[in-house]
């Protein structure tokens, strides 16, 4: 089972944050949905690390939000992962797939009424997943409620180049997060390695990684150093990353009253 039941007191949890009857009393501003990846993390971390990832985020969000203002979902596990196609582990949909899941998600929404929130937030951590951003921009058009993906790309990056220059995939950052956060799921310690990923000059990592598949650039799996993960790291790219991601929704939240319907 990807979603271990022994890690849950740890900050991961598959059920919503409310309980079904406080819904009807307390309608909630803010629908948060973690959306996951599951592929291939090299040797080390779990191939479910970006939906891990992606549900900590949220329930860190939750909480600086306040959980009376919050409805969190459970999360989507699989999103775009097409980039790291031909390694065992890695799942993915089709962009009109996911399309499809969140025109009903907003649909549902949409039929809530009074109920529904005025802000929805989907939480993605993974790289590949730069559609996303179109289709929230589309849907939230097509359903009259704002839609946004967090953390902006801008705020991953600067949680990676935090962690070290060409810290990609499985490397720096992402095994600091796994160690802080569930040490015990950890793989291979005695493996932990440097890629010899090839350091490319005129492109953007993630264009490479888009272009080229994982495959060709990094046999193992692994774009980054993933020899020296530290907790402290972890714990403070999640901090950081949280703390934009309220700074954000807090922003959009302002600007609520402007309904251009
Ligand atoms: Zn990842």
């Amino acid at each position: 089972m990807l979603l271990d039941s022994q890690t849950k007191e740890e900050g991961f949890a598959l059920e919503t944050n409310r309980p079904y009857p406080e819904l009807f009393r307390e309608p909630k501003r803010i629908v948060v949905l973690p959306m996951g990846a599951v592929e291939q993390h090299g040797p080390i971390l779990p191939i479910d690390t970006d939906l891990r990832i992606a549900a900590l985020l949220a329930e860190k969000l939750e909480e600086v939000l306040g959980t009376h203002r919050v409805l969190r979902l459970p999360p989507i596990p699989f999103t775009l992962s097409w980039e790291h196609r031909g390694f065992p582990g890695v799942i993915s949909l089709s962009v009109v797939t996911l399309h499809h899941i969140l025109d009903d998600l907003m649909t549902s929404l949409r039929a809530w009424g009074s109920y529904g929130p005025s802000l929805v937030v989907l939480v993605s951590w993974h790289g590949g997943n730069q559609a996303l951003e179109s289709l929230a921009a589309e849907l939230g058009a097509r359903h009259n409620l704002p839609l946004v993906v967090l953390p902006s790309s801008k705020s991953r990056r600067a949680a990676y180049q935090m962690a070290g220059p060409q810290d990609v995939h499985a490397g720096s950052l992402e095994t600091s997060i796994i160690t802080a956060f569930w040490p015990d799921l950890l793989a291979n310690r005695t493996a932990m390695l440097q890629e010899d990923a090839p350091p490319f000059q005129a492109m953007d990592v993630q264009t490479a990684l888009q272009g080229l598949g994982m495959r060709r650039i990094s046999s193992s799996g692994v774009w980054g150093n993933a020899a020296n993960p530290s907790v402290d790291a972890g714990k403070a790219g999640i901090q950081q990353l949280v703390a934009q991601m309220a700074a954000e929704v807090r922003e959009m939240l302002s600007f609520e009253h402007r309904n251009d319907a």
